[in-house]
């Protein structure tokens, strides 16, 4: 099969609302009056990003919710994407399963695959997506102040366990693993969060490299300090009920092992650390605290108040009982 019968077999979709789609040098469109392009690129490398035998259809899906989710977190309106594509041979059935799962999401999104490149090399995916958001609308990092409360979406600290355990470095059950593997093969891209809380919140990201890290980037543009209360992230029954059994100290005094000591850490560095949670962080003032949930409630997510800013920089973690929590409190970064 030629290049060109892969793109249209596999990469040509109808794209009602591009003036030019895929087969031309370029693809036209047009961006509606008063808003202004929101362009964001994001590559999925294999090794890297996600295992060589990764199940194609879900890669797909994921390929196309992490540039989803930066429209998010901008609170833009996602409408086109482009993909550029990497692949060490042509393989049909793994060809169409992952362009299944990127059109069924792309669908549910209505966004259009407009273009993109195709070339053969060790397995590369990257989605370059344009979204639309009203001039002066859009969500930003800087703009935290005093005094907003820190909201996060979702539950965080899923998607890492998954990994954990796909790694071995902490053994789930069947049913544990069942319970958390969907957020790291599946998640689902806040769109409609983000743009209901145009005009209420102060600045947002998505939580892609952990929320201390990612969170980091909100205190450092917004030139502010953050505190966190620990037991307020909010984190899934299966997450809960881990950190449970491993951190309750055992009735007996030479009880707590070293070993449930290091799970517990593992748990918390998930939360607090962790990747690919693709939830979104955000601020608002404590006067939006009602509309923020009603909001939320609304496009049907859950959102969890998680901390405040405050003066100065950096951000502490406290756990229940006050104590601050140090350490753990970067991202993932892939150059260090
Ligand atoms: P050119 O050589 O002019 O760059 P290409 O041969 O690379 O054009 O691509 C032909 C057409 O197919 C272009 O419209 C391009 O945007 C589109 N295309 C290539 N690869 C993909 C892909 N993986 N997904 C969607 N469209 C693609
Ligand atoms: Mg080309």
């Amino acid at each position: 099969m030629s290049e060109f019968d892969l793109i249209r077999r596999h990469f040509t979709r109808p794209t009602p609302s591009a003036m030019l789609g895929v087969g031309d040098d370029a693809a036209l469109f047009q961006v509606s009056d008063g808003n202004v392009l929101a362009v964001s690129s994001d590559m999925l490398v294999s090794g890297t990003h996600f295992f060589p035998d990764a199940d194609p259809y879900w890669l797909g899906h994921k390929t196309l919710a992490v540039n989803l989710s930066d429209m998010a977190a901008m609170g833009a309106v996602p409408r086109w994407a482009t993909l550029a594509i990497a692949l060490p041979s042509v393989d049909e059935a793994w060809l169409s399963a992952f362009s299944a799962g990127f059109f069924a999401l792309a669908q549910q999104h209505k966004v259009a695959l407009i273009g993109g490149d195709t070339t053969r090399g060790a397995l590369n995916l990257c989605v370059t997506i344009f979204g639309e958001v009203p001039q002066n609308k859009a969500l930003r990092r800087a703009g935290a102040q005093v005094g907003d409360e820190i909201w996060v979406s979702g539950c965080l600290g899923d998607a890492a366990l998954a990994l954990a355990h796909l790694q071995q470095r902490i053994a789930l059950t069947e049913a544990e693993f069942a319970a958390v593997a969907s957020a790291l093969h599946q998640p689902q891209p806040r769109v409609a969060l983000g743009l209901a809380l145009r005009g209420i919140a102060h600045s947002a990201l998505d939580i892609s490299d952990g929320l201390l890290g990612d969170l980091a980037h909100i205190l450092e543009a917004s030139q502010v300090g953050a505190t966190v209360e620990l037991a307020s992230i909010p984190v899934s029954e299966t997450l809960r009920s881990l950190t449970y059994n491993t951190l309750t100290p055992s009735p007996s005094p030479e009880g707590e092992g070293s070993d449930a000591g290091g799970r517990g850490a593992l748990l918390q560095q998930c939360v607090l650390s962790g990747g690919d949670d693709y939830e979104l962080c955000f601020t608002a003032p404590l006067y939006h605290h009602a509309d923020v949930v009603h909001r939320a409630r609304k496009v049907g997510v859950a959102v969890t108040r998680i901390g405040h800013i405050v003066a100065g920089q950096g951000c502490v973690v406290r756990d229940a009982a006050g104590k601050i929590i140090t350490g753990g409190n970067n991202g993932y970064d892939h150059f260090k």
